[in-house]
């Protein structure tokens, strides 16, 4: 495993629509295990493949006893709405506000030898599941605001504590 360079916001990668898997050999398996250690060393919740420069239709999230690898990932159902705030490990030193998304989700998708899965997600873990699956479509937080006043710099003091209660993507 190795610990790869996460791009940031003004990096054209993030904004492209990444490109579905067709082939699941060795190398899947071991993007999705580099970037389950780059977000560890990140202290994320999620992380997705275009912003570690991979246009690649892939992402990672883990938060409290969840944790899921996704290739191809579907949201074929979302339900309820809430507004919540979130932060993103390629927008470093800022937050965003009120951030609409549905309150649960079910995503279908493919792990890393191409079987099917399905995963259903509430809360919190249904949040991080969205932004990540934006990334895949060139998505960023930042798009998500409905006003600029949502848009929130941060310390690092305190990107720090919002770390320890895992609201970083
Ligand atoms: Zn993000």
């Amino acid at each position: 495993m190795s610990i790869r360079k996460i791009i940031t916001a003004e990096n054209p990668t993030l904004r492209m629509k990444a490109k579905k898997v067709h082939r699941f050999d060795a190398s899947i398996q071991k993007l999705i295990d580099d970037l389950f250690e780059t977000m560890h060393a990140a202290n994320g919740a999620g992380l997705a493949a275009p912003q570690v420069d991979l246009s690649l239709r892939v992402f990672v999230a883990e938060y409290e006893d969840r944790r899921v690898a996704m290739v191809n990932p579907e949201i074929i159902k979302a339900e309820g709405e809430v507004l919540g705030s979130e932060g993103c490990l390629s927008i470093p030193g800022y937050y965003g506000d009120n951030i609409r998304r549905a309150h649960s989700v079910i995503v279908k998708g493919q792990d890393a030898h191409g079987k099917n899965i399905r995963v259903r997600a509430e809360g919190w873990f249904a949040r991080i599941l969205q932004h990540e699956i934006d990334h895949l479509d060139g998505i960023l937080f930042l798009d998500r605001l409905d006003r600029p006043e949502d848009l929130r710099e941060v310390t690092a003091e305190e990107e720090a504590e919002l770390e320890q209660e895992a609201v970083i993507e």
